[in-house]
């Protein structure tokens, strides 16, 4: 109770009180003892002293003379109203050795003590001193000395009890106990209420305090006051609002972090210093193909690697490798974090790079081809040349020309595969100029159907052209995509055997889609090379594609086409039965300019 602030104030202002009245009491109580005391001596000498000591002088003739002590009594008697006489003080006269010999109180006799002042007066010297702490009060005067000023005849001695001062003492004492009771009251009265203005801000503070440390940040304190409290109420809604706003901050940066965390592609996981799990996002469940469980250790999730040490991370601050998890290929940083001993700990970032490694393997891929596709015809190139420089002018002229038409033939072939790549390289980056227009689609095909029927012919081939339904008139780039069907027809005579049979049908496929087909019934193409088929230089039979003159690109060529005309190109086909190529065309493209093609 009394740890309040409140009951402190209240407590102090209380001891305040009590000592100010206790203090201003034993003043008072000391003056009166000391008043009374100098009003003692002062009356004493005031009547010795009075008309030149007229009142002494007569005192020593009375001492010299007979009857001394009777006569003395009878001079004091005279001023007994100004000496203060009754019953608490009285006076008497000894002899030179102290002893009572009249007294205006014959009862005193009994009571006599022999005082310092008593002492003093036997040598000789007025006995005069008193204190305020001695229960009585005396003064001893010597009456005729001898020559040597000593050895007095009598003394005449006045005594006081005290007893007026005392009750006088009492009764100021009643009076501060009684005022200092009263005060008492009305201190605690009134600090009670001025405790309360200053505790009541206080109390204010302390419980916005304690809603602000549970969050609440919705009450501001109202400042009553321009002293310090008033300042601290001021300062302290300053500091509330300063704290929201960064918290805020801070709920807003951990949320952002938290949302990265959940939905990036990496997967991030965090482990204690002792390898225990601490966080794991979705990515890194995904990319591990392990659940997130508390109780999981480091070594769980990456079975036979070392904890990495600060010591091992090294300068870069992370260890960097390589590792194979449900047929993907991941990169993992393990980067060790924190100073303090209890704070340490391992991030591991783990990065999906199957992807990257197919792009490079199928880099690496394209490169190897693009060079060995141009090696081929090189070599044949120089060999046949060398020959004919090394005979040159022995060789038959049929045998040169049949050289020369070698060279042409593999010259071709060479421009034919550049230029077949600088068309999907233009396709890659999007250079490729499609001029879109309105054309009909029958036209196309028989257009088609008309350069291919000769050269089926000349394979013992049957090409049919068969048309359903009505033909669209559409938009798209005609020239390209007559190449991507004249390319899809030429496989198909390349890859059917003599009296075979290639049909090129068409038919709406929806109300704005046109299906082109190519069938033939020919070799086909094997179940394990079909989803390969539309890659760069792939070739089910590379001598076979090589002798018929193929470069392996023409698919590849005729898918990129279709597509950058949002069409789909698909095939199904079964292996000395035949094989089928689809390709479906939007109609309802927009065109470049009015007009027909
Ligand atoms: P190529 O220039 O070698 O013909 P393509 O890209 O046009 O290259 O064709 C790729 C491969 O697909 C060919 O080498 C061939 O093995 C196979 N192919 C294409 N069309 C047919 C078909 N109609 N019948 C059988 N195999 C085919």
């Amino acid at each position: 109770m009394f740890r309040s602030l409140h009951m402190k104030l209240v407590l102090i202002l209380i001891l305040l009180i009590v000592s100010v009245m206790a203090v201003m009491g034993t003043f008072l109580v000391n003056s009166v003892g000391s008043y009374y005391l100098n009003d003692f001596e002062t009356q004493i000498e005031s009547v010795m002293t009075e008309n030149g000591s007229e009142t002494l002088r007569s005192l020593e003739q009375a001492a010299a003379g007979e009857d001394g002590p009777a006569r003395i009594l009878e001079i004091l008697s005279a001023y007994d109203g100004r000496l203060g006489i009754d019953t608490y003080r009285t006076y008497a006269v000894l002899d030179g050795t102290g002893a009572f010999v009249a007294g205006r109180n014959e009862a005193f006799a009994s009571e006599l003590t022999r005082t310092p002042n008593i002492i003093t007066a036997m040598n000789g010297a007025v006995g005069s001193h008193n204190t305020t702490i001695d229960s009585y009060m005396d003064y001893a005067i010597p009456l005729s000395l001898d020559e040597d000023g000593k050895d007095p005849r009598y003394i005449v001695y006045f005594f006081d009890d005290k007893r007026e001062t005392r009750d006088l003492s009492w009764n100021f004492f009643g009076i501060v106990l009684k005022a200092m009771t009263f005060g008492l009251l009305v201190a605690v009265f009134l600090s009670f209420l001025l405790s309360k203005t200053i505790t009541t801000p206080i109390e204010n503070i302390r419980t916005r305090a304690q809603m602000v440390a549970s969050g609440d940040f919705s009450h501001r304190l109202e400042i009553q006051s321009n002293d310090e409290i008033g300042e601290l109420t001021a300062t302290f809604n300053h500091m509330a609002d300063r704290l929201h706003d960064t918290l805020e901050e801070v709920a807003g940066e951990r949320d952002k972090l938290g949302t990265m965390f959940l939905h990036m592609a990496d997967g991030v996981s965090a482990f204690s210093a002792d390898g225990k799990l601490v966080q794991m996002n979705p990515a890194a469940e995904r990319l591990l193909g392990v659940p997130y469980r508390e109780d999981e250790h480091f070594n769980d999730l990456f079975e036979g690697i070392e904890i990495p040490t600060p010591q091992k991370a090294g300068k870069q601050g992370f260890v960097q490798m390589e590792m194979e998890r449900q047929g993907r290929t991941l990169s993992v940083l393990f980067a060790p974090y924190g100073a303090g001993e209890n704070e340490r700990g391992i991030v591991a970032v783990i990065h999906d790079i199957t992807e990257q490694r197919k792009l490079d393997d199928s880099r690496r891929e394209f490169i190897a081809n693009v060079s060995h596709e141009l090696r081929t015809p090189l070599t044949n190139i120089k060999s046949y040349t060398e020959t004919l420089l090394d005979a040159a002018g022995d060789l038959p002229a049929d045998t040169e020309v049949k050289f020369l038409s070698v060279i042409a033939g593999e010259t071709d072939r060479m421009t034919r595969i550049v230029k077949d790549l600088l068309t999907l390289s233009k396709l890659d980056c999007g250079k490729m100029d499609l001029h879109f227009h309105r054309f009909s689609m029958q036209h196309m095909l028989e257009g088609v159907y008309n350069a291919m029927a000769l050269e089926a012919e000349n394979n013992g081939l049957t090409l049919k052209l068969r048309l359903a339904g009505e033909m669209p008139v559409m938009n798209g780039d005609r020239e390209r995509l007559e190449q991507v069907v004249i390319n899809i027809l030429s496989n198909a005579v390349k890859y059917t055997p003599r009296g075979g049979h290639i049909e090129l049908s068409a038919a709406p496929y929806d109300s704005t889609h046109v299906k082109i087909a190519v069938r033939d019934d020919g070799m086909g193409i094997p179940e394990a090379d079909q989803p390969r088929l539309f890659e760069r230089f792939y070739r089910v039979d590379k001598a076979r594609s090589r002798a018929k003159g193929g470069s392996g690109l023409g698919l590849a060529i005729a898918k990129e086409m279709v597509e950058a005309h949002r069409g789909t190109i698909s095939l199904t086909s079964k292996l000395d039965v035949g094989t089928t190529f689809t390709i479906i065309l939007p109609t309802n493209l927009p065109a470049d300019a009015d007009g027909m093609v």
